[in-house]
């Protein structure tokens, strides 16, 4: 029997990799999922109209990568196909992706040809960051801040204006505390094993292999062919964990809502016992963890304080969300996926996302803003109310974007340390804790967006790799 904790989407993976397994090797073995609240998806929620959808976690995923066309192989099998919207690569959300700097909207570079031409904000075209590569020296390192990587190689303004505002959409976070790993794993290789990107480059050209393995259903197949960008899911992203619970509950997963667990004890090698908040207990061979590690940190205490510490040392940020809907028949804004600010521009909002762009059937124009993240306290203290936060959203929208209508709609949430800080160390920290489960004979695996990436395909791909690995 095998327990999963948490019902996000990293929990609901490991039940559909586990299922799947049971089918490969004709096992029977018993699953249970255990999830405090009366939800499964975790931060993936849609509030969904006849007029517009509402994300208040996440909205794309992107098609590329390993990860990305194994979490298209999964939808493809759970009969989702249908549903998604893709972006293709010359759609104007894949197109026109913009920095706020200076009181002005900037497009990226996203063509070879812009690469060549010098665009605001930056000084100089951006071919000339790859000779600044070629003339830096090397500097041995273990780890490094993505911002510090990318200034030393790269130049300043590319790690102010394209690399630190890249960081807030992605995870929330301050680019000068973030590990190069988490996104430059390849380019800081070639700088630490070949003195810099450009030759690493040129090297990998001479020595490239394929990592081609996976078996591509239909639909990547699909996605690779007509060059998706990203894609949403048609009415909401909340339809594709609620596909997977469906999935977990049809083929006889004991699905368990309401069910905080409030600590773990190890009993042996192959029998853990949850205990629930409710004074009741679960037994199980082996559980997966998909809950954050700070909240695993709290259950394993008692037995395993160093584990425990760990664990909860792995930092997290607080994001506000506004929705925004306008019911305008105007257009309100120009075709884009939407604006990034730069830290150092110290504005209140990370960015903005024109979902009526992005996400499809919305009937007049839909904006959601992001605020906080790694600066959440220090900008806005913890005590701040969802009125306040859509106060300042709105006086942003104005500024920026020159709205001067009033939302027909809105939503505001707070989402208290939603987003995992991959932080210098962290893919260390990470085999540390694993090590440490293994030495110890602890029948537990770690998912979740905690570990092994922050995406939707990252948890996807990683509840995958889990469930490979124990079985
Ligand atoms: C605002 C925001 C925007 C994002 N945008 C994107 C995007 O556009 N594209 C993308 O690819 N990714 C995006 N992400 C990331 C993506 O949402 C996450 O990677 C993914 O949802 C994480 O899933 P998870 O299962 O690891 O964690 P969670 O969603 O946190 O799920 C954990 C579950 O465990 C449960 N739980 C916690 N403690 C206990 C306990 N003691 N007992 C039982 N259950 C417990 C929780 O209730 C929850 O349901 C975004 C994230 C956020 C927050």
């Amino acid at each position: 029997m095998a327990a999963i904790l948490g019902g996000g989407l990293g929990g609901l993976s490991t039940g559909y990799y586990l299922l799947k397994n049971n089918l490969k090797s004709n096992n029977n073995l018993k699953l249970f999922l255990l999830e405090a609240t009366n939800y499964c998806g975790g931060w993936i929620k849609s509030i969904r109209t006849k007029d517009y959808v509402f994300e208040q976690g996440p909205r794309t995923i992107r098609p590329k990568g390993v990860t990305g066309l194994n979490t298209l192989n999964m939808i493809e099998d759970l009969g989702l196909s249908e549903h998604l919207a893709p972006i293709k690569s010359d759609h104007p959300a894949a197109k026109n992706r913009m920095i706020y700097v200076n009181k002005n909207l900037h497009i990226l570079p996203s063509s070879l040809m812009s690469v060549f031409q010098k665009s605001q904000p930056f000084s100089k075209p951006l071919i000339y960051a790859l000779f600044n590569d070629i003339k830096s020296p090397h500097k041995e390192l273990r780890d490094d801040s993505i911002y510090n990587f990318v200034e030393r190689r790269f130049g300043k303004e590319i790690a102010d204006y394209a690399i630190s505002p890249m960081i807030c959409g992605i995870c929330a976070g301050d680019a000068k505390e973030i590990s190069v790993k988490f996104l430059m794993k390849t380019l800081f290789e070639w700088e630490q094993n070949h003195g810099g990107v450009v030759k690493g480059l040129m090297k990998s050209m001479f020595n490239s292999k394929t990592d081609d393995t996976m078996e591509l259903s239909s639909l990547a197949k699909r996605a690779k062919e007509e060059k998706w960008n990203v894609y949403t899911i048609r009415g909401g992203l909340e339809i594709f964990p609620e596909s997977i619970h469906d999935y977990l509950i049809e083929n006889n997963v004991d699905v368990n809502l309401n069910t905080k667990i409030e600590e773990i004890e190890f009993k042996d090698s192959s029998t853990v016992e949850l205990k629930k908040s409710t004074g009741e207990s679960l037994k199980a061979n082996h559980v997966y963890a998909s809950i954050p590690a700070y909240a695993l940190a709290t259950l394993v205490k008692r037995q395993h304080p160093q584990l425990a510490q760990n664990l909860s040392d792995i930092p997290f940020v607080t994001v506000g969300i506004v929705n925004l809907y306008f019911d305008s028949s105007k257009d309100l804004i120009e075709p884009a996926f939407g604006f990034l600010v730069p830290p150092i521009e110290n504005s209140p909002i990370l960015g903005v996302v024109f979902d009526s762009c992005c996400i499809p059937d919305q009937n007049g124009t839909v904006l959601t803003v992001m605020l906080g993240g790694r600066w959440f306290n220090e900008k806005f203290g913890e005590n701040v109310t969802e009125d306040q936060l859509y106060d300042i959203a709105m006086n942003e929208i104005v500024r920026i974007l020159n709205i001067k209508e009033k939302p027909a709609a809105c939503n505001v949430n707070i989402l208290k340390q939603c987003i995992p800080q991959y932080v210098i160390g962290h893919y260390e920290r990470v085999e540390k804790i694993r090590r440490y489960i293994q030495e110890n004979n602890l029948p537990i695996s770690l998912v979740g967006c905690s570990y092994d990436g922050v995406g939707i395909n990252d948890v996807i791909y990683s509840a995958k790799t889990q469930v490979e690995d124990h079985a």
